[in-house]
């Protein structure tokens, strides 16, 4: 076991003596006992190795004395072994691990989202005032019939269309990788801007039933927490096959954060680990995922659309196709910027596709075959404003999900420690102490403001475009320019280059 610490510490805190004044905030505040406090010297000091710059002490410091930064580290310039590097096998040469992380890939791969423009009317099919005239962004989720007066769904019967009042939902977060008071939050704000939360696939606490009529359910390949009433309170049910975060791997919810609350819900032992096997056990084909969704629109006499989510990979728009031929009335698609609780770095960082990219593919290939009404397509991944969300649609969703950023309003400073359940904020933790940190109505209502700031933003562009529904700019690529793309990705975003005409 070596005793040298080969890592230098990655961030710095800074104090700022004067104005400190002793309150021991930081201390108490820390969750990775960065801030220290010794009464023999009645000193505040820091431990810079244990910080992971979540921001909790600067920003709840009253004085402002405190300040991170990152720590310049002094090796030799080397653009292969990048200091990133070195760190990662200094790490595992200490543990012999799996490198850990949590959030989603925050490698420089090309953000397309920056690379397309949007349109806007001038002379003619002048812009829309959305303050002055209706603006539509209710949009209907699930399977549409081939034909008017046809069959909704050919396979099945019909299930019902699913509205939403932005085409804005809160992506899968189980209870578990997050507290109870951030998993209530998103279920409140979900219930009072009238879209969906997802439970992920730890199963929805009991006392948070009332919000199931907001609520799309998971049943994932651990299928905790499933059971008949849980299927048959919520308003869509989503098989999960893929996370965009950690494509083709499953999931580990270590014992010490399975309390029992979420035991309960997960309907697991108290303390024992929640592992998700990498595959479903009963999925091996197109032909096994059509009979589990028809098994679960059995089970809930078709009254709930049935939603198939998967990573964004690079087969994803025949995987897709196969998808919506199985019966599925949604599509949801995660790209490989997508959050989670706890990956392998590897994994996160270097499997998986751009959502741009992964959407386009899939609504041309259902067009194509001619069946792409049979689904709603969600995009999901990384989604950082409402302006991206407008470019995502333009591109062939139907709706997104947010996840990122909606633990960002909720306190989350994206330290990406969320695995190792000490996050200060209250959000990835159970530690009781941390989690009444987060007041579910205020962060509900924070949330609420998010959904309602880019709901009018998107109204401002569609509005611009001289669109007045959402459903109107579904696919319609004409509205979207690229900047500084090749030839092939603009061919495969099915977009022309800025300058070109209509
Ligand atoms: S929170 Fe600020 S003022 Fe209080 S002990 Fe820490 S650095 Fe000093
Ligand atoms: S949820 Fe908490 S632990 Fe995870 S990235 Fe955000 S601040 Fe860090």
């Amino acid at each position: 076991m070596s005793v040298i610490r080969m890592n230098p510490p990655e961030f710095r805190v800074i104090r700022d003596e004067e104005k400190c004044i002793k309150c021991l905030v930081c201390v108490r505040q820390c969750g990775f006992e960065a801030q220290q406090y010794d009464p023999e010297e009645d000193r505040v000091y820091s431990l810079d190795e244990n910080c992971v710059a979540c921001q909790r002490c600067v920003c709840l410091c009253p004085t402002r004395a405190l300040r991170i930064e990152q720590n310049p580290v002094p090796y030799k310039a080397n653009a292969h072994w990048t200091p990133e590097h070195i760190h990662n096998i200094n790490k595992q040469a200490d543990t012999g691990g799996v490198l850990l992380t949590g959030m989603g890939n925050d490698k420089p791969y090309p953000a397309y989202f920056d690379r397309l423009l949007l349109n806007a009317s001038q002379v003619t099919n002048p812009s829309i005032d959305p303050l002055r005239e209706p603006m539509e962004l209710r949009t209907y989720l699930g399977s549409r019939p081939d034909y008017l007066g046809g069959e909704k769904d050919r396979h099945f019967g019909p299930t019902p269309l699913v509205p939403i009042e932005t085409p804005i939902m809160f992506t899968a977060i189980s209870y578990g990788a997050i507290s109870h008071q951030a998993f209530e939050a998103l279920a409140r704000a979900a219930k009072a801007y009238g879209t969906l939360f997802n439970t992920g696939e730890g199963g929805l606490p009991e006392d948070l039933y009332e919000y199931a009529d907001h609520a799309i359910v998971q049943v994932a390949s651990g299928r905790f927490g499933v059971h008949s009433e849980y299927l048959n309170a919520a308003r869509v049910i989503e098989i999960k096959i893929g996370q965009g975060a950690k494509p083709g791997i499953g999931g580990h919810l270590p014992g010490e954060k399975i309390t029992a609350s979420i035991a309960a819900t997960r309907m697991i032992p108290e303390g024992t680990d929640a592992l998700s096997p990498a595959p479903h056990h009963d999925i091996y084909s197109i032909e096994d995922l059509r009979q589990l969704i028809s098994t679960l629109k059995e089970a809930t006499r078709y009254t709930k659309p049935v939603s198939v989510k998967i990573a964004a990979v690079h087969n994803v728009a025949a995987i897709a196709s196969g998808i919506a031929r199985a019966g599925a009335d949604i599509i949801a698609i995660d790209g490989f910027r997508g959050g989670t609780g706890a990956a392998p770095l590897m994994i996160r960082d270097h499997v998986g596709i751009p959502i741009e990219l992964a959407i386009a593919a899939v609504d041309q290939r259902l067009r194509e075959e001619g069946i792409r009404n049979r689904v709603s397509l969600v995009a999901a991944g990384g989604f950082r404003c409402s302006a991206d969300v407008v470019k995502a649609i333009a591109l062939g969703a139907d709706a997104v999900y947010i996840g990122t950023a909606a633990l960002v309003a909720l306190g989350c400073h994206l330290c990406q420690k969320c695995y190792t359940g000490k996050c200060s904020w209250g959000i990835a933790t159970q530690d009781p102490y941390k989690t009444r940190r987060l007041n579910p109505e205020i962060g509900a209502e924070r949330l609420y403001n998010l959904l309602h700031g880019w709901s009018h933003e998107i109204k401002e562009m569609l509005g611009g475009m001289g669109i007045n529904s959402i459903e109107s700019l579904r696919g319609n690529r004409l509205h979207l320019r690229g900047v500084g793309l090749t030839e092939t990705e603009l061919k495969l975003l099915g977009v022309k280059h800025a300058g070109e005409g209509m």
